[in-house]
């Protein structure tokens, strides 16, 4: 199910939105300001957010900042009330993807918010990034790097975050990661794993005692941390 966030002050046009989007079956966030926009955003990585420009605290054109630097494969659909903000709109370093003019037709919005999730899918099925933030995972360069510092990774560590990055919020048993990482005919400890995971943790958790991005499943083994 595709994630929207909508970014909107006034109620009534949120209510209404949400509804809309939600019987076109996507699931939808909603925060009624910038600062709790973004924070769901980093907190949920939404595919697309909804973001009207005029909004109380931070605008609109401030959170597209943000939103491009910490998340660069988010789609951003603009809505606007004014014809001055279309010109902004369109300026060349805006990082908006599409906008709406208010008031705007639902069935028109959820049109390009399809297309907009299709453009968005082609780009990031031929990258050789996975960004999940506050982590980057290049695997064409093979380096890893947290809130855009370099950690620097063994091939087995970057095998299992590869593992992981690649699906987000699965579990994945020992012995699924044995497979994957050591390969089938591995004969040695299951082990390994528990102490690859621990190593991993150190370097790259904030607090390797609590860890919060790589959870432990109990029973099973371990999962990336979606949320
Ligand atoms: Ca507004």
């Amino acid at each position: 199910m595709n994630k929207i966030l909508l970014i909107e002050d006034e109620e009534n046009i949120r209510l209404f939105t949400k509804i809309n989007l939600e019987r076109e079956g996507f699931s939808v966030l909603e925060a009624e300001s910038g600062e709790i926009g973004l924070d769901l955003a980093l907190k949920y990585n939404p595919d697309v957010v909804i973001l009207d420009i005029m909004l109380p605290g931070i605008d609109g054109f401030e959170v597209c900042k943000v939103l491009r630097e910490k998340i660069p494969y988010i789609g951003i659909i603009m809505l606007t009330a004014k014809t001055q903000d279309v010109d902004r709109i369109n300026g060349l370093e805006s990082g908006t993807d599409d906008y709406l003019s208010k008031p705007f037709n639902p069935v028109e919005l959820i049109l390009r918010i399809k297309s907009l999730i299709r453009r968005l899918k082609s780009i990031k099925d031929n990258s050789d990034l996975i960004m999940l933030y506050p982590f980057k995972l290049d695997l064409y360069s093979k380096s890893f790097y947290k809130a855009e510092k370099e950690i620097v990774l063994t091939p087995t560590e970057l095998s299992i975050i590869t593992i992981f990055m690649s699906n987000p919020g699965r579990a994945f048993s020992r012995n699924e990661l044995l497979d994957m990482t050591w390969g089938s005919d591995f004969e040695g400890d299951i082990k390994i794993v528990d102490v690859n995971i621990r190593r991993l943790r150190a370097k790259i958790e904030d607090n390797s005692s609590k860890p919060k991005y790589i959870e432990t499943v109990w029973g099973t083994g371990y999962r990336w941390n979606s949320n």
